[in-house]
């Protein structure tokens, strides 16, 4: 018996990484930030240069909780990479869980860490930060900013039930931190005629 011949692209590595102007981004920063709105800063600044690269309005930033350290970027990368599951909070996520060789964040960072989002997490990301370990979840822009722009959310539990399912599993929730700049951010990205996806 013998079967199909295997397509050799099957068998290849998936690989992306961050923009290459991530880099120079980061290099002015602090390597700590103290306050919610500094922190948002960060999450709606990638999403504000995202644009201006290229890529899709929406942007994020992991944090140890207390410490405040910056842990990863995350900016959308769905329409550099044709990778529809490159969200800014997945791209965060995945790049602090292979910087510190770790699945659950929360067993790598004592004090706990949180995402700072630009943009409330869509359906697939808010089932994906269930289980990256995080404490605690920090949205500047609310779904319907997002819609108000022409991009989808998913099928997602209403609000508040959608933070209420969260915050039984332990992810505290804080929304409208700098939201009027994250929607600055979309606003700008429609008037420029971004692509919605
Ligand atoms: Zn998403």
């Amino acid at each position: 018996m013998c079967g199909k011949p295997v397509n050799e692209r099957l068998l290849s590595p998936v690989s992306w990484s961050l923009p290459e102007w991530m880099g120079q981004f980061l290099a002015p920063l602090p390597s700590h930030f103290a306050t919610d709105e500094e922190r948002m800063g960060v999450a709606v600044s990638c999403a504000r240069r995202n644009i201006l690269e290229g890529g899709g309005p929406f942007g994020a930033a992991l944090f140890g909780e207390e410490s405040g350290e910056l842990l990863a970027p995350g900016v959308n990368l769905v329409l550099s990479t044709g990778l529809s599951i490159l969200h800014a909070e997945i791209v965060a996520l995945t790049m602090a869980q292979q910087v510190l060789g770790m699945r659950n964040l929360a067993e790598a960072i004592r004090g706990g860490v949180a995402l700072y989002t630009s943009c409330e997490p869509c359906a697939q990301c808010h089932g994906a930060l269930l289980w990256a370990g995080i404490s605690r979840l920090c949205i500047a822009g609310r779904r319907e900013d997002a819609e108000m722009v022409g991009f989808n959310e998913g099928p997602k539990s209403p609000w508040p039930q959608w933070g209420e399912e969260l915050e039984e599993r332990g992810i505290r929730i804080s929304r409208d931190v700098c939201r009027e700049e994250a929607r600055a951010v979309l606003d700008a990205y429609r008037a420029q005629g971004g692509v919605v996806y």
